[in-house]
């Protein structure tokens, strides 16, 4: 007698924050295909009957951001157009017995270490087997690859330890299997991201192992680019830059975040170093890789910092010419060590503060895209634009760096292709290439 085959509800994945975030998606649902589920990542027609919203509680912003996303699809429940909405990651967390009696449209809220109780609740089961398994939601040819989870560090302004735990490394065997099931299904970069990369292996093996992790995920066969994300300065493992340096597949790119750079401000921050240490550091990075592009993370307005404190920031942003550059401003976060510190910088005063850095940034960038005018540089082409291919150099990150623009002229490439393209013009933050 033919068993009838339950159609299993269609759920909907939605992600917000960053690619930690997005590659904690990616392992849900390939738990939730694993149990027959009709699984889609940010699907486009609201039909779905169960939505799971993957949040960010990082700062204010994202906080907001992920609030008005749960609101949003709480009005969807309350018009009957979804059976069931489920909360987890950072917010959910962080807040969810606040949200849980605000919010009462949400069935459950989850923490960033529930994968097997929201699996349970959805009505999956959680296959261990299964680790190092996702559902890719990026484009094919590129993935972000969390090498660890939570962290160990006392930054006196960050609420990311509350809401992802100490520092947990993933064993390297499981990390080759997950590249090498990446590359199976047609990725040539990953992005190793975590966030505190450097101090990889510490809890694991008691010691440093990001360069030898870094070595036997470049041996993978097909893996063409490895990038390196989320590095730590102090206390940085040095050995790691002449595996970027020796490695073909491994972008000479390199992301450090720094925060700052004035002793006065760097102890505020408790990032345990020291001005006259970072400037050592990079320029040691830039001696040991020739031609490194350096992507650093800048955060202006954390209490204590003077405006004398901000123009030695901008005198050492101009020194030390970080090819790429992002810069926040301070969000004062309840239980950050930061918190007891009193948030007087108005937030005018920060926005200003983080508009003069970027507006620096855009010469320092406009300058060393122009140094690249007349090379040749290998390309990996994301999408089509406007009769144009659109991809990156080894110097660019996907979603957060630069684009180089390559008209169609007649010409054929698949997206996640590699082409050498000449670099013909530069702005501020694209590039022009022609075909060789
Ligand atoms: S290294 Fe510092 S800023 Fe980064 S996640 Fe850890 S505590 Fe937060």
């Amino acid at each position: 007698m033919r068993t009838k085959s339950v159609k299993q509800p269609k759920v909907n994945v939605i992600t917000l924050g960053c690619s930690k975030n997005i590659v904690d998606s990616e392992v849900i649902m390939a738990q939730l295909k694993a149990s027959d589920f009709d699984v889609e990542h940010e699907a486009q027609k609201d039909d779905s009957d169960i939505v799971i919203i993957n949040t960010c509680g990082f700062i204010e912003n994202a906080k907001q951001e992920s609030i008005d996303t749960i609101l949003r699809y709480a009005e969807e429940k309350n018009q009957g157009n979804l059976e069931k909405l489920y909360v987890t990651g950072c917010l959910s967390h962080r807040y969810k017995d606040e949200l849980s009696s605000e919010i009462p449209e949400v069935d459950a809220w989850f923490g960033t270490l529930e994968l097997p109780n929201l699996l349970r609740t959805v009505g999956a089961d959680y296959k261990h087997e299964l680790l190092g398994e996702r559902l890719q939601t990026t484009p094919k040819h590129f993935a972000y690859v969390k090498i660890s989870e939570g962290c160990n560090r006392p930054c006196s302004f960050c609420a990311i330890p509350l809401m992802r735990g100490n520092h947990v490394s993933k064993p390297i065997e499981l990390l080759e299997t997950e590249v090498k099931n990446l590359v199976k299904n047609g990725t040539k970069e990953i992005m190793l991201i975590a966030q505190d990369s450097t101090y990889y292996g510490l809890d694991l093996y008691g010691e440093r192992k990001l360069g030898e992790l870094m070595k036997r995920l470049s041996d993978v066969e097909g893996l063409d680019w490895m990038r390196l994300h989320y590095a730590y300065p102090s206390q940085f493992p040095t050995d790691v830059l002449d595996v970027i340096r020796e490695r073909d597949n491994i972008c000479k790119y390199l992301d450090m975040p720094i925060q700052h750079i004035t002793d006065n401000v760097l102890k505020s921050m408790r990032r345990g170093i020291t001005k006259r240490r970072t400037l050592e550091l990079i320029k040691e990075i830039r001696e040991k890789v020739p031609g490194i592009a350096l992507r650093t993370t800048i955060l202006v307005g954390h209490p204590g910092e003077t405006e004398q404190d901000f123009e030695e920031l901008m005198l050492a942003l101009q020194e030390i010419r970080f090819e790429r550059l992002g810069v926040f401003t301070y969000s004062h976060e309840d239980n950050t060590h930061a918190y007891t510190l009193e948030d007087i910088i108005p937030e005018e005063e920060k926005q200003r503060r983080a508009n003069a850095i970027m507006e620096q940034q855009m010469d320092i960038s406009y300058a060393f895209n122009q140094s690249l005018v007349g090379t040749t540089q290998k390309v990996l082409f994301d999408r089509l634009e406007n009769d144009h291919f659109v991809g990156r150099t080894q110097f660019d990150s996907p979603e957060v760096d630069n684009e180089v623009w390559l008209p169609v002229n007649g010409n054929y490439l698949r997206i996640g292709d590699f082409q050498k393209v000449k670099i013909s013009a530069a702005s501020h933050y694209d590039l022009t290439g022609e075909w060789l």
